[in-house]
């Protein structure tokens, strides 16, 4: 029996997904896939979205009509807390060999393979079969593999590599599906439509649970709401915070926060705080944050507010202010400064 493992955040699941694990099935003749939903990815942030059991009856609607090869898994729900590959892999070790055993994953978590936790052990316990996803490349030759990778390769034969650990690696092409869950995530905040991204019952799921609705419900006053986040970012000795209300304006929120740090960690601390803070405060968690990683420009979207924290180096380039002119200064007060 040759085992897939299949894991992801699925929130929500969409047809890339379902393209990747048909094709890789096929093609690499696996017997059986588990389809496994993470708790919560730990090279991710937490954002706002469905609780892990509905992002599980997601992932089995998803499936429900592409037959015995596909197990939904709900090992990494039922551990709770950050989920690692190789948990999951060891305890499928438990009834499979590991040459028997294909993790399979997209051309984009190949590249960062090397963050994951123990991929080494991985690799050893498991084999690999990375798939194509539109936007990223996969190696066309051996000097084009990541660096962290080049050590274990003891034979590259163009799709197929075989590892020093005993394990290889297969690279499958999918039929381009140009989606990301991030993606689906707005269409379906903005009410747009979903019917080429999503199967018709994981929308279904969606309508009826009313899931991915913006998040203002929760917040209530966004002029008020802004004022608390601009208040955070003061206290984290932010420079120049500046808060504006756009609701006369067309723009992409009603409401709209700038500040800047005088280095990337400054700012990605910032923004961390902000979204720590409104936890807190309001229960709440942001749609999506961009950019925390790098620390140049971190997008916290909480829907009708959107707030930027910039380096202020990087501020400086975009002046996004400029754009927010006919907006309404909300000439926001440090409330430190007595
Ligand atoms: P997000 O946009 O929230 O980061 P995602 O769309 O990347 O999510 P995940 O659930 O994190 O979805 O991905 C699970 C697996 O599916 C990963 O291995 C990823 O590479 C793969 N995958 C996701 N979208 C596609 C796609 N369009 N084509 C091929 N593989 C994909």
């Amino acid at each position: 029996m040759r085992i897939g493992i299949f894991g992801g955040s699925f929130n929500p699941p969409h047809m890339g997904h379902i393209n990747s694990l048909l094709t890789v099935q096929k093609k690499a003749g696996l017997d059986r896939v588990h389809v496994v939903p993470a708790a919560q990815n730990p090279l991710k942030i937490e954002i706002e979205g469905p609780s892990a059991e509905q992002r599980l009856e997601l992932v089995r609607q998803s499936l429900k009509s592409y037959g015995k090869h596909f197990f939904v898994d709900d090992q990494e729900l039922r551990r709770g807390g950050l989920s690692y590959t190789i948990d999951t892999v060891m305890s499928l070790r438990k009834d499979v060999d590991p040459e028997d055993l294909y993790l399979i994953i997209g051309a984009d978590q190949f590249e960062n393979f090397s963050q994951w936790k123990d991929y080494k052990k991985i690799l050893t316990e498991a084999n690999l079969i990375v798939t194509t996803r539109p936007g990223w490349a996969i190696p066309q030759e051996a000097n084009e593999l990541p660096e962290y990778f080049k050590d274990l390769v003891a034979e590259y034969d163009f799709n197929f590599i075989e590892l020093k650990t005993g394990r290889n690696v297969q690279f499958i092409r999918l039929e381009d599906v140009e989606v990301s869950a991030s993606e689906v995530r707005k269409l379906l905040r903005a009410n747009r439509p979903v019917e080429k991204v999503l199967p018709l019952s994981v929308e279904s799921y969606i309508r009826e649970n009313g899931l991915y609705r913006p998040i203002g419900d929760k917040i209530g006053d966004f002029a008020k709401f802004t004022s608390f986040c601009g208040d955070i970012l003061f206290s984290k000795k932010a420079i120049q915070v500046r808060g504006f209300d756009l609701t006369g304006i067309s723009a992409p929120s009603e409401y709209t926060l700038i500040a800047s740090g005088t280095s990337t960690r400054h700012a990605s601390s910032m923004a961390e705080n902000v979204v720590q803070a409104v936890k807190e405060e309001y229960n709440v968690l942001p749609q999506s944050i961009e950019g925390v990683d790098e620390g140049r420009w971190v997008l916290v979207d909480y829907g009708s507010l959107i707030i930027h924290v910039f380096y202020d180096y990087v501020r400086q380039e975009y002046s996004l202010e400029k754009l927010w002119k006919d907006g309404k200064d909300l000439n926001l007060k440090d409330p430190y400064i007595k």
